[in-house]
């Protein structure tokens, strides 16, 4: 591989890392394993950047924490142990130690493994630039392969997600690519029982779809009693399925019923 030449830059503060992406013709690098801009604005040395706290029953995930970070974080397995198993299943040991949760999300590969998770949490990420400072929910923050909410001039500070009930189920359950280990499909399950019945479903889907999404008929069909097979049924309903030469439309579509089933198994069985 030749190296693309770059600018590049490594702020100590997060006013610094601001003032340099303000013109919008900057790109953040966070982990650098995926960028190849023509000037670098470099996070990584952001003292602080890569928090994981609790607050008030809210986990805020800092920009460059990586995927180890989450995967190994007595915080995240405590309070949020969904987004603990999506990120223990991405790439390999390599990639996560330097991929970090805000560049993952930033870039929103469409088979990029936190997305269905973030959403199946009803997670919200925080964005800021020089002048201002807001939060988007998941659900509008994946708008299409490789595009989000990030404006130019913004970055994302923190991903925020309510703490799970302990009393919930969950599940990520995942096809790798087997080159990559890119999801073909991946599943994130989120369960609530109230009184021996299904009272509240979640479901986040990646790799299926151009971006990511919440299947909201399965969930529907979950909390109706329908049973987990017809909600698996349903979980690509609507959607325009990804096509390629390792997964046709079909086979994502078998895939998805297959292992959102599992998925939904496990994660009701562990709802108490
Ligand atoms: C071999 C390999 C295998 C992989 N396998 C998987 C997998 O199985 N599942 C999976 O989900 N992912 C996988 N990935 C992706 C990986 O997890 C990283 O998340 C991804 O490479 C980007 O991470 P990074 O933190 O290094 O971001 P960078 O490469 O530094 O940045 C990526 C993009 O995000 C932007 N960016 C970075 N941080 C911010 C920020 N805070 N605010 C705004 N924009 C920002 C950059 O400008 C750039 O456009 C794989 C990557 C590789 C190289």
């Amino acid at each position: 591989m030749i190296p693309q030449e770059f600018d590049y830059s490594a702020p100590t503060s997060l006013k610094e890392a601001l003032q340099l992406i303000a013109d919008g013709e900057r790109k953040v690098m966070a982990g650098g394993r995926l960028a190849a801009p023509g000037h670098v604005v470099d996070i990584a040395r952001v003292p602080d950047l890569n928090h994981i706290t609790e607050s008030g029953g809210v986990v805020h995930i800092g920009a460059t924490a990586t995927h180890h970070d989450l995967e190994s974080s007595p915080v995240i397995r405590g309070r949020c142990p969904l987004l603990a198993e999506a990120a223990s299943h991405i790439g390999d040991t390599q990639v996560r130690n330097m991929g970090t949760i805000g560049g993952s999300i930033a870039h929103a590969d469409p088979a990029a493994d936190y997305p269905a998770s973030l959403l199946a949490l009803e997670a919200r990420i925080r964005l800021v630039s020089a002048k201002s400072d807001r939060t988007v929910a998941a659900s509008e923050f994946f708008l299409d392969p490789f595009t989000t909410a990030v404006e130019p001039g913004e970055m994302v500070l923190e991903v925020l997600v309510n703490n799970e009930e302990p009393s919930e189920g969950y599940r990520y359950e995942k096809v790798a690519h087997p080159a990559s280990g890119f999801a073909v499909v991946g599943i994130a399950a989120r369960i609530k029982k109230t009184g021996g019945k299904i009272s509240l479903a979640r479901i986040g889907m990646t790799g299926m779809a151009p971006r990511a999404f919440r299947a909201v008929a399965a969930e529907k069909l979950l909390e109706s009693g329908a049973g987990i097979e017809k909600a698996a049924a349903a979980v690509a309903d609507g959607q325009d399925a990804n096509s390629d030469l390792y997964a046709s439309a079909g086979y994502r579509r078998h895939l998805a019923r297959v292992w959102a089933a599992r998925a939904m198994t496990v994660a009701l069985s562990r709802a108490s």
